[in-house]
């Protein structure tokens, strides 16, 4: 059974629909594929639809902008019910703080020269919830500012870049309360990627096990050999579910093709046991998986 855990499609970041997305999943042969777009339940619907007419289970989840101590973590949260009043509410201030976040980098972009407008970022950004930084850096890519979304991020878009700017995220100790308490489950995304100098070490791994955090990502392109191994160590050590995936986001990053990573199936088992024990704590109405 080939179990890919983390994609996106164009409800956030993505390039492809929600049913593009699953038929390219059933394609690459793949039983079961979690859609987890960035801080939104809107693709469900339609993958949903799209995965019963191709016989491959759909697992809902979405991909949480958090912090932990001033750093963003990405926390993904499997199967929690959409409509818990308080996870709407921490989503759509995400949300808004991600839209209201364009127009500063397009200013800040535009003080440095860059020609771009943020009509120029929302026309490319198509039917996508959350319009964010993917976004801008497409608009720079169709404009020929620069080749790709990496050289966008890496040149002026990543801390640090002239086009940076600081936004609201959720409390990443909050969030994994929500989620629970939404009767979903948890899974700390790329726990150890490039992109997260040190900021999650063993014990505060520990800590958010202890707060109710469900499982660890640890075979993603982010990570090499080493922080396979030894993330693999922790999670057993503190009895986290062990997950793998591909983080596709279609034509929007490079090296992450459906299926490259992928998930035990012991070990999702254990998540769907995980997301069914908060479920029934929670008394929430949680999406069903489909088993084809
Ligand atoms: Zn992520
Ligand atoms: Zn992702």
């Amino acid at each position: 059974m080939r179990i890919d855990l983390h994609t996106h499609s164009r409800a956030s970041d993505g390039t492809q629909t929600p049913a593009d997305l699953m038929t390219a999943a059933a394609r690459a042969g793949l039983d079961v594929v979690a859609l987890t777009d960035h801080d939104t339940a809107e693709g469900w619907t339609e993958a949903a639809t799209a995965a019963r007419g191709l016989g491959i289970t759909l697992v809902p989840g979405m991909e949480i902008s958090t912090e932990y101590e001033g750093r963003a973590v990405h926390l993904l949260a499997y199967l929690p019910d959409p409509g818990y009043p308080p996870l709407v509410e921490a989503l759509t201030r995400v949300l808004a703080a991600r839209n209201a976040r364009v127009p500063a980098i397009v200013e800040r972009l535009v003080a440095h020269g860059v020609e771009i407008t943020v009509e120029d970022v929302i026309a490319g950004a198509g039917d996508a919830a959350a319009v964010g930084r993917p976004h801008v850096a497409d608009a720079m890519v169709a404009k020929g500012i620069v080749e790709h979304r990496d050289q966008a991020f890496a040149q002026w878009l990543s801390p640090g870049r002239p086009g940076h700017v600081m936004r609201y995220s959720a409390d990443l100790r909050e969030m994994i309360g929500l989620v629970e308490a939404a009767g979903g489950v948890s899974v700390l995304a790329h726990v150890w990627g490039r992109h997260l100098p040190a900021t999650l070490d063993v014990p505060v791994i520990a800590e958010l096990a202890d707060l109710g955090l469900g499982g660890l990502e640890v075979d993603h392109q982010d990570h090499d050999a080493d922080a396979r191994a030894r993330l693999r160590e922790v999670a057993v050590d503190l009895d986290l579910v062990i997950t793998g995936s591909s983080d596709h986001h279609g034509l929007g990053k490079t090296d992450h093709d459906l299926g490259c990573n992928l998930t035990d199936p012991h070990q999702y088992d254990r998540l769907l046991d995980r997301a069914a024990a908060a479920a029934a704590r929670s008394g929430r109405t949680t999406p069903a998986v489909e088993n084809a």
